[in-house]
């Protein structure tokens, strides 16, 4: 599971986590929301060690993130991270685009990384477009294969950064459905997430985020049935 514990963060004078407490358990998909500049980004950069933090600690499995001693390149294994810009190399196919990280960093053999990375990238729906260039493939097939790419590390945590946002709204749904199927088959999720659809449907809890405050938690029915926060409120009645 992923623990974090009062966890602040600062740039320069600039607090932009202001003491985040949560707990996500094994198999749980929680959705983050919140307006631009709220710390959602920052959160799961200081979840997978990409940022120091200010205070607090972050542990994964029982391992605080941000200690010395902590292996960064190992828990990175364990944590795949999608963001919203598409990041692929454009002079490898997409099959070498999945195979490349499991045989440069786990020192798999080129069947076994291409036998892993087809499994995924059938399970994405994208079977038909191994041997393609990313150049050639549609935003949403971009997005898919990046998520097989990070699958093929076999994470047993995944974070989502608005993966849909830079997306034409008609390819905005094949992308929430390979999310779902993550979700469906029992993966850890953490989803920041512009999709309130999404975040109802799909995910167990919903956090909403405001000026580096988590002000607000709750089972996502809960959550958009009755929300607490006056913040809240006016955030979901903004995006509704
Ligand atoms: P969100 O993802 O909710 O839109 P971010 O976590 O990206 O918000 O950003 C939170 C705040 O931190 C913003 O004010 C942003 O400008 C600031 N910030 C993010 N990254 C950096 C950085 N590397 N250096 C300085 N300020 C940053
Ligand atoms: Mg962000």
């Amino acid at each position: 599971m992923i623990e974090i514990k009062d966890v602040r963060k600062s740039f320069g004078p600039l607090e932009v986590l202001k003491g985040i407490d949560l707990t996500v358990q094994k198999g749980e998909v929680v959705s983050v929301i919140g307006g631009s500049g709220s710390g959602k980004s920052t959160l799961l950069t200081c979840i997978n060690g990409l940022e120091q933090i200010s205070h607090g600690s972050i542990l994964v499995d029982g391992i605080e993130v941000h200690a010395k001693s902590t292996d960064l390149n190992k828990l990175r294994r364990n944590i795949g991270i999608v963001f919203q810009q598409f990041n692929s190399f454009p002079h490898l196919t997409v099959l070498e685009n999945v195979t490349l990280a499991p045989r440069k960093v786990l020192g798999m053999s080129r069947e076994q990384a291409e036998e892993i990375a087809v499994k995924h990238l059938t399970h994405v729906g994208l079977a038909e477009k191994l041997l393609v260039y990313p150049g050639r493939l549609s935003g949403g097939q971009q997005q898919r294969m990046a998520i097989a790419r990070a699958l093929a590390m076999s994470p047993a945590y995944m974070l989502f950064d608005e993966v849909t946002s830079a997306l034409d709204p008609q390819l905005v749904g094949e992308v929430l459905d390979t999310l779902k199927l993550l979700a469906d088959e029992g993966m850890t999720m953490i989803c920041v997430t512009h999709e309130m659809g999404f975040a109802r449907d799909v995910s167990d809890r919903v956090a909403f985020f405001h000026q580096g405050v988590m002000a607000e938690i709750a089972p996502s029915k809960q959550f958009f049935d009755a929300p607490q926060h006056a913040e809240t409120q006016k955030f979901l009645s903004s995006v509704r």
